[in-house]
């Protein structure tokens, strides 16, 4: 794999935006018109709304694999979505794209998720079933355009339309019809802009790269098996050719540095042959074909999936996790039961505050969602 993200493939000039990414200009701006901003332009205001709400500063304590009080070392929604942001900043600059926007939606792609990480949002759709299921992608959005409730003139943060495409990256048919713009390209079956394909590939890349050093710091899976996964075999070889000396610390950092290495060229390399090929002129062109720009070498793809059926298989099923994602899960079940029953529980602020106060279940499910690790486990200590 030569490193050729910084070769001249592209044959246009490598300054300003591509004609396909994303431009204030061309965008179809926010629900309720607002006035420019003298000192921002509209995407890095999107990114302060996101970086100053209050669901952003729950990401701190907040987990995806391991809970939060297991260890300070390991990841947080909160570090997870700044590594996001940096993979997905270099992505776009480097394909020419709008990297405000980008960083804007690496930054609030995670905002909807419940505590406890899958296992806790398993938990809650299942609880939710009855009621309309719970998506923690859906939720995301549902934090950006109505939860959020500080700003006296509208409800949510009041994004451009194109942020909140790329925060909703999957939804179901029948939610697509209740969001209207942004559903939109669900029952068409179209795309996203550039932008927001290239994000969710940052949140692969960030997510499978950590949780193998996470994991491997947490001593549930070892070099030895992973050795058995080509991509980190290749690269931990690598390392040991060149640093024979190296620590099992600087082996791990300097194996995992160069996997995402890798993925970034791979990703940028085949999607910018894809662009040359499909030559899009306008976002509009990317957003009508049947499938994404965006994506890996088929070599590449089929590497990243190894590595993703090696985490599957034992780190996400590691007994250990397991057991904690069961616990996670009967945390939120508890909880949502307790609140059905007893609703005098939720703060009267929250009731005030939600969109929709008179449906019960759906405030319950907002309410869990919307907790800190720590917090819903104080809370279920409480209602015991
Ligand atoms: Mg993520």
């Amino acid at each position: 794999m030569s490193a050729s993200a910084a070769s001249p493939a592209v044959s246009k000039p490598r300054t300003g935006l591509a004609s396909y990414a994303v431009r204030a200009e061309t965008g179809r701006g926010r629900r309720l018109p607002e006035a420019v901003s003298r000192y921002r332009n509209d995407f890095q205001r999107d990114r302060d709304r996101i970086i100053h709400s209050s669901a952003f500063r729950r990401l701190e304590y907040k987990t995806q694999v391991f809970v939060n009080h297991e260890g300070d070392l390991f990841r947080t929604r909160l570090t997870h979505s700044l590594e996001v942001a940096q993979i997905a900043r270099t992505l776009a600059r480097e394909l020419r794209l709008n990297e405000d926007l980008i960083e804007a939606i690496a930054l609030a792609h995670d905002l909807g998720h419940t505590p406890f990480g899958h296992a806790g949002q398993d938990a809650l759709n299942a609880c939710m079933r009855p009621y309309g299921g719970f998506e923690h992608n859906a939720q995301s959005l549902r934090v950006v355009d109505e939860l959020e409730c500080k700003y006296a003139a509208f409800r949510g943060l009041n994004l451009l339309f194109e942020t909140r495409e790329g925060i909703l990256k999957h939804c179901s048919v029948r939610r697509a019809r209740a969001l209207g713009d942004v559903g939109e390209r669900f029952l068409k079956r179209q795309q996203p802009s550039l932008e927001a394909q290239l994000a969710n590939f940052a949140d692969e890349i960030a997510y499978n790269n950590h949780d193998v050093d996470d994991g491997l710091r947490a001593g549930l899976i070892t070099f030895e098996q992973l050795r058995g996964v080509p991509l980190f075999r290749r690269h931990h070889d690598l390392v040991l050719e060149t640093y024979p000396r190296a620590t099992r610390r600087q082996q791990r950092h300097e194996t995992i540095r160069r996997m995402i290495s890798t993925l970034i060229s791979d990703l940028l390399e085949a999607s910018q042959q894809r662009l040359e090929t499909v030559k899009p002129r306008h976002v509009n062109d990317v957003r009508a074909l049947n499938k994404p720009l965006v994506g890996y070498s088929e070599a590449q793809r089929k590497q990243n999936l190894a590595l993703k059926q090696f985490l599957n298989r034992k780190l996400y099923r590691h007994p250990k996790v397991v057991r904690m994602s069961a616990q996670s899960q009967r945390i939120v079940a508890d909880l949502f039961k307790r609140y059905m029953k007893n609703p005098q529980l939720i703060p009267a602020e929250f009731v005030q505050d939600s969109p929709n106060p008179t449906d019960l279940p759906r405030l319950v499910a907002d309410y869990i969602a919307g907790m800190t690790d720590r917090f819903a486990l104080t809370e279920h200590k409480k209602l015991r």
